[in-house]
């Protein structure tokens, strides 16, 4: 295994790194041990003013920067992404806990996100419209929304917030962007990629700080326009009364999912048991479109669940600095005990532990890949969203009554569903109220496709060309 060395955290304002200086600090803990790693400075209320300054001011050149200008940038960032991506992801492993075969995987994607989206900045294409005035001209354009306050959560440091940046830079924002306060190496090594790649100063701003207070400060703040958050549902609806109030910004809410997996009788097993282990215990199951729901034809429940909870038991598991390692620790103190919350709930109300079901290690946040059986509907991981390394199944004999249940929830960001019939794969991709459906696949998260959530998943799409339409206004021109 590699060295511990974790560098020096700064805040990150109109192209000026800021180390502590007096400022309060945090520990950032690595989660495979428990143990401090870093110190990150809390910005203070002057710094957070003179970030959204910096942003307002760069917003004057910036959005009347050429969209080719600005993807030569943004392009060249990624490339230097790409040459660093070994040290990133080792640190994005240290704070986060992912194994490093996915970490740096990650790098590598944040790097394809910035290329793909630069190009597409290129492309917001506007409109001509026959004008019934004779003699005007009609036209529609599209133009940057102003400067923007990004606020990002710890389960992908490099993926999340590559898309709100990228997106936001591509089409002529500016952003002040918050990371998690507990895995922010990443997004500060995007903003020195891009600062190396030539960004001028004020464009990106990178802050951090008690997030309630954060936020508050800086969706208050006359000069940010829109605001763009990824995380709980709880803390999206927050974010999304303060935007109104003040002043009605615009706001795009990637916020929390609980995933149905439908399993019919017709599926090929063997593979979905392939597809899904890996998509349930990728990032030890701390993703929003996480498989978690797993709703199985009574026919095939059995062969499916001890396939699954077999392929399970089978990862290997610890610190993720460890490349053999398949699935690290949980990211943070607080999930080790909700899974055991939720577990226990569970097992009180007649499931089955098919596998897992406890604490992996007395150290660091470990808890083991867990298949729950034969869960009730009332039981909470059956209505929460577990975020965690926790897969849970029921059974159910007709199309109509697992359509209920899949759409049962207040949730509609990921779907996913298994079986060799066209006709009810048209029929599921019909039925079922999420952002994404995978059927037989669990490719819903590209760089090329929308990715976004109905109901209380949020709204707005990020990714795709559709995640250009967040960072834009719509101006149209009658001109006679
Ligand atoms: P949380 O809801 O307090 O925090 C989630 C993220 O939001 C953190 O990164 C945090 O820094 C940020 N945050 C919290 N309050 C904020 C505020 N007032 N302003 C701005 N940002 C704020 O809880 P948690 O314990 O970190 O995670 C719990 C749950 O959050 C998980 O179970 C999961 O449901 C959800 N979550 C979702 C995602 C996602 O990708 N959609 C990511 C992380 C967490």
């Amino acid at each position: 295994m590699q060295t511990q060395s974790y560098g020096e955290l700064k805040l990150f304002i109109d192209g000026e790194w800021i180390g502590t200086q007096g400022r309060t600090t945090e520990d950032v803990i690595n989660p495979a041990t428990g143990e401090p790693i870093g110190a990150l400075p809390h910005a203070t209320a002057e710094d957070l003013d003179r970030a959204v300054s910096a942003a307002s001011r760069a917003f004057k050149t910036w959005r009347v920067t050429t969209a080719y200008d600005r993807a030569k940038i943004i392009r060249k960032a990624a490339d230097i992404l790409r040459e660093r991506a070994a040290e990133i992801g080792r640190r994005m492993t240290l704070d986060q806990g992912k194994p490093i075969g996915e970490a740096v995987p990650e790098v590598h994607i944040s790097a394809d996100i910035l290329d793909w989206t630069a190009d597409e900045g290129r492309r917001t294409y506007g409109r001509v419209i026959p004008s019934r005035l004779p003699g005007a001209r009609w036209f529609v354009t599209k133009e940057p929304v102003g400067p923007v306050a990004g606020f990002t959560p710890w389960n992908f440091p490099g993926v999340i917030p590559a898309r709100k940046i990228s997106a936001a830079l591509a089409t002529g924002c500016t952003m002040v962007i918050k990371p998690s306060e507990e895995t922010p190496s990443t997004v500060l090594e995007i903003a020195r990629a891009l600062q190396d790649a030539g960004l001028p100063n004020g464009v990106l701003n990178v802050v951090h700080g008690k997030p309630a207070e954060v936020s508050e400060h800086l969706i208050a703040s006359d000069g940010i326009r829109k605001i763009t958050f990824t995380g709980s549902t709880n803390v999206g609806k927050q974010l999304a009364v303060l935007a109104a109030q003040a002043g009605v910004k615009r706001a795009t809410m990637e916020l929390g999912g609980h995933a149905p997996v439908l399993i019919f009788e017709d599926a090929d097993i063997d593979h979905a048991i392939r597809v899904m282990v890996h998509a349930k215990y990728r990032n030890a199951g701390q993703v929003c479109i996480s498989p978690t729901r797993f709703y199985v034809h009574d026919s095939v429940h059995d062969r499916f669940v001890d396939g699954f909870a077999k392929a399970a038991a089978a990862l290997k598991v610890g610190d993720g600095l460890d490349p053999e390692k398949q699935m690290g620790p949980l990211a943070n103190s607080r999930r080790v005990p909700s899974m055991e919350r939720m577990v226990a709930d569970a097992v009180s109300r007649g499931a089955k532990i098919a596998t897992g079901g406890e604490r992996g290690s007395n150290r660091g946040y470990f808890f083991q890949p867990t298949v729950l059986a034969d869960v009730p509907q009332d039981a909470i991981i059956m209505n929460e969203e577990p975020f965690g390394p926790v897969a849970v199944t029921a059974r159910f004999s007709s199309f109509e009554e697992v359509i209920g249940e899949a759409n049962r929830l207040p949730y509609g960001l990921a779907s996913y569903a298994f079986t060799q019939s066209a006709k009810t794969a048209a029929m599921v991709s019909d039925a079922i109220e999420a952002g994404m459906v995978g059927i037989n696949n669990n490719a819903i998260s590209m760089t090329e496709t929308p990715f976004g959530g109905v109901k209380q998943s949020g709204y707005g799409s990020e990714g795709g060309s559709e995640g250009m339409e967040a960072y834009l206004v719509t101006k149209f021109t009658s001109q006679s």
